[in-house]
């Protein structure tokens, strides 16, 4: 049975001086805007980890980075808090967003490669989220089995922890679309409840 919940926020990198220093996971719109994914990443993160916390007693919820952390801890680091708990008990769920050609849109959902015990809570997550971004014309792509190799150093997260551990791309953020979308409370609040709904079916389903 599963006690153990690890969130993982992913990158960071605004320095004590305010600046911005893990390059290529922010976008300047052409209106001057600029998205910054930790901090979207965060957002929702916090938001799963406040609806995870209403859970029962029965679950540990554990974050690699606090919401409120804008450090970009390394990979290893991630990968060593979620490790420190027993594999089978364990949960890894990596938030991200992502960013391509500015025109892409949607929610990308990746497992390691292959049939593993991760496949399931991915598809419980996606499960769960399909309808709500369905209202929205959001597509869901996803890629339960296999790993797009542009994206391996993220992955370095879902190969090395020893639990089931999924890696969520909610959005792009280089859309402005979906950026807009990312900075709306109501549907951050809606997004990050699905994500919850997921992982709490998950659990029901794994007691
Ligand atoms: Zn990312």
């Amino acid at each position: 049975m599963i006690k153990y919940i690890v969130l993982d926020f992913g990158h960071g990198g605004i320095d004590e001086n305010g600046n911005y220093t893990t390059r290529g996971k922010k976008h300047t719109f052409p209106n001057g805007e600029t998205a910054y994914e930790d901090v979207i990443n965060r957002r929702i993160g916090g938001m799963v980890r406040a609806f995870l916390r209403m859970l029962d007693d029965d679950y540990t919820i554990i974050t690699t980075v606090d919401e409120n952390d804008p450090r970009d801890l390394s990979l290893s680091y991630r990968v060593r808090v979620a490790n420190q708990y027993p594999a089978s008990q364990t949960l890894f769920i990596s938030i991200h967003n992502n960013a391509f050609n500015s025109r892409a849109r949607g929610f990308e959902i990746y497992t390691t490669r292959g049939v593993t015990r991760s496949d399931a809570l991915a598809e419980s997550i996606a499960n769960a989220i399909e309808p709500f971004y369905k209202d929205l014309q959001l597509k869901l792509r996803y890629d339960l089995s296999d790993g797009d190799k542009d994206k391996e150093a993220e992955f370095y997260v879902l190969r090395r922890t020893a639990c089931p551990a999924v890696l969520l791309e909610c959005l792009f953020f280089d859309n402005a679309e979906d950026f807009a979308l990312l900075k709306d409370p109501e549907f951050v609040k809606d997004l990050s409840w699905r994500i919850f709904v997921g992982i709490r079916n998950y659990l029901e389903a794994n007691r």
